[in-house]
Protein backbone atom coordinates (compact mmCIF):
# COMPACT_ATOMS: atom_id res chain seq x y z
CA UNK A 1 0.00 0.00 0.00
CA UNK A 2 1.35 3.46 -0.85
CA UNK A 3 -0.12 6.71 -0.27
CA UNK A 4 1.05 10.24 -2.46
CA UNK A 5 0.75 13.87 -0.87
CA UNK A 6 1.36 17.33 -2.47
CA UNK A 7 2.13 20.48 -0.54
CA UNK A 8 2.20 23.81 -1.37
CA UNK A 9 4.83 26.42 0.13
CA UNK A 10 4.94 30.23 -0.21
CA UNK A 11 8.54 31.16 0.62
CA UNK A 12 9.56 35.07 0.73
CA UNK A 13 13.01 35.29 1.00
CA UNK A 14 15.90 34.86 -1.90
CA UNK A 15 17.13 31.68 0.32
CA UNK A 16 16.13 30.13 2.56
CA UNK A 17 15.32 26.46 4.79
CA UNK A 18 11.96 25.99 5.70
CA UNK A 19 11.27 23.14 8.35
CA UNK A 20 8.83 20.63 6.35
CA UNK A 21 9.05 17.80 9.01
CA UNK A 22 5.26 18.30 9.85
CA UNK A 23 3.42 18.44 6.40
CA UNK A 24 5.57 14.65 6.37
CA UNK A 25 4.25 13.66 10.26
CA UNK A 26 0.91 14.90 9.04
CA UNK A 27 1.30 12.51 5.68
CA UNK A 28 2.16 9.63 8.07
CA UNK A 29 -0.73 10.08 10.77
CA UNK A 30 -3.51 10.40 7.19
CA UNK A 31 -2.16 7.28 5.64
CA UNK A 32 -2.11 4.87 8.09
CA UNK A 33 0.88 3.50 7.64
CA UNK A 34 2.77 2.09 10.58
CA UNK A 35 5.86 0.67 9.04
CA UNK A 36 7.83 1.82 6.01
CA UNK A 37 9.53 5.13 4.49
CA UNK A 38 8.63 8.45 3.00
CA UNK A 39 10.82 9.52 0.29
CA UNK A 40 10.18 13.35 -0.25
CA UNK A 41 11.35 14.95 -3.43
CA UNK A 42 11.33 18.59 -4.57
CA UNK A 43 10.91 18.93 -8.42
CA UNK A 44 12.45 22.33 -8.72
CA UNK A 45 15.80 22.88 -10.07
CA UNK A 46 17.24 25.37 -7.76
CA UNK A 47 15.66 23.85 -4.36
CA UNK A 48 16.98 20.83 -2.68
CA UNK A 49 15.37 18.89 0.70
CA UNK A 50 17.49 18.09 2.94
CA UNK A 51 17.96 16.85 7.16
CA UNK A 52 19.78 19.24 9.83
CA UNK A 53 19.72 20.22 12.74
CA UNK A 54 16.95 22.24 14.61
CA UNK A 55 17.41 23.66 17.34
CA UNK A 56 19.98 26.59 16.66
CA UNK A 57 18.81 28.95 13.85
CA UNK A 58 22.26 29.88 13.25
CA UNK A 59 23.03 26.58 11.61
CA UNK A 60 20.61 27.66 9.07
CA UNK A 61 22.41 30.73 8.80
CA UNK A 62 26.08 29.14 8.84
CA UNK A 63 24.81 26.57 6.30
CA UNK A 64 23.52 29.57 3.50
CA UNK A 65 26.50 31.68 4.02
CA UNK A 66 29.25 28.12 3.71
CA UNK A 67 27.00 27.89 0.18
CA UNK A 68 27.32 30.99 -0.70
CA UNK A 69 30.93 30.98 0.17
CA UNK A 70 31.65 27.97 -2.18
CA UNK A 71 29.17 28.91 -4.88
CA UNK A 72 29.26 32.17 -5.27
CA UNK A 73 26.17 34.04 -6.77
CA UNK A 74 28.13 35.87 -9.84
CA UNK A 75 31.21 34.48 -11.07
CA UNK A 76 32.14 35.86 -14.86
CA UNK A 77 32.82 31.86 -15.84
CA UNK A 78 29.22 31.18 -15.29
CA UNK A 79 27.56 30.85 -18.77
CA UNK A 80 23.93 29.86 -18.13
CA UNK A 81 21.45 32.53 -20.00
CA UNK A 82 19.44 32.16 -16.62
CA UNK A 83 22.23 33.71 -14.25
CA UNK A 84 21.27 31.58 -11.14
CA UNK A 85 23.75 29.07 -11.40
CA UNK A 86 25.24 29.17 -8.01
CA UNK A 87 21.36 27.60 -7.32
CA UNK A 88 21.32 24.85 -9.24
CA UNK A 89 24.77 24.45 -8.15
CA UNK A 90 23.49 24.33 -4.36
CA UNK A 91 20.46 22.33 -5.32
CA UNK A 92 22.47 19.28 -6.80
CA UNK A 93 24.59 19.67 -3.78
CA UNK A 94 21.44 19.42 -1.17
CA UNK A 95 19.97 16.81 -3.54
CA UNK A 96 16.30 16.97 -4.71
CA UNK A 97 15.49 13.20 -2.62
CA UNK A 98 14.80 12.45 0.83
CA UNK A 99 14.46 9.17 2.58
CA UNK A 100 13.06 8.92 5.62
CA UNK A 101 12.20 5.70 7.96
CA UNK A 102 8.55 5.14 9.70
CA UNK A 103 8.63 2.90 12.22
CA UNK A 104 5.62 2.28 15.21
CA UNK A 105 3.68 5.01 13.53
CA UNK A 106 6.08 7.67 13.56
CA UNK A 107 8.82 9.55 11.70
CA UNK A 108 12.44 8.52 12.74
CA UNK A 109 14.98 11.60 13.08
CA UNK A 110 17.18 12.45 15.79
CA UNK A 111 16.41 14.76 18.52
CA UNK A 112 18.06 17.10 17.13
CA UNK A 113 17.41 16.93 13.28
CA UNK A 114 14.31 18.08 11.43
CA UNK A 115 13.71 17.84 7.23
CA UNK A 116 14.21 20.99 5.41
CA UNK A 117 12.98 22.25 2.21
CA UNK A 118 15.87 24.30 0.62
CA UNK A 119 15.40 27.53 -1.76
CA UNK A 120 18.18 29.14 -3.20
CA UNK A 121 16.49 31.55 -5.82
CA UNK A 122 13.21 32.62 -4.24
CA UNK A 123 11.07 33.88 -3.43
CA UNK A 124 8.71 31.86 -6.01
CA UNK A 125 5.91 29.62 -4.70
CA UNK A 126 7.18 26.24 -4.48
CA UNK A 127 5.82 22.62 -4.14
CA UNK A 128 7.42 18.91 -2.99
CA UNK A 129 5.72 15.62 -2.62
CA UNK A 130 5.82 12.97 -0.41
CA UNK A 131 5.29 9.34 -1.30
CA UNK A 132 4.75 7.18 1.49
CA UNK A 133 4.99 3.24 1.09
CA UNK A 134 4.34 0.13 3.79
CA UNK A 135 6.72 -2.54 4.37
ZN1 LIG B 1 18.66 28.47 -14.19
Amino acid sequence: MSHFYTHDIPLTKKEDMIKITGYIKKDIKDSGITEGIAIIHCPHTTAGITVNENADPDVVRDMLYGFGKTYPEQDPAYRHFEGNSHAHLKSSTIGASMTVIIHGGKLILGTWQDVYFCEFDGPRHRHFYVKIMEG
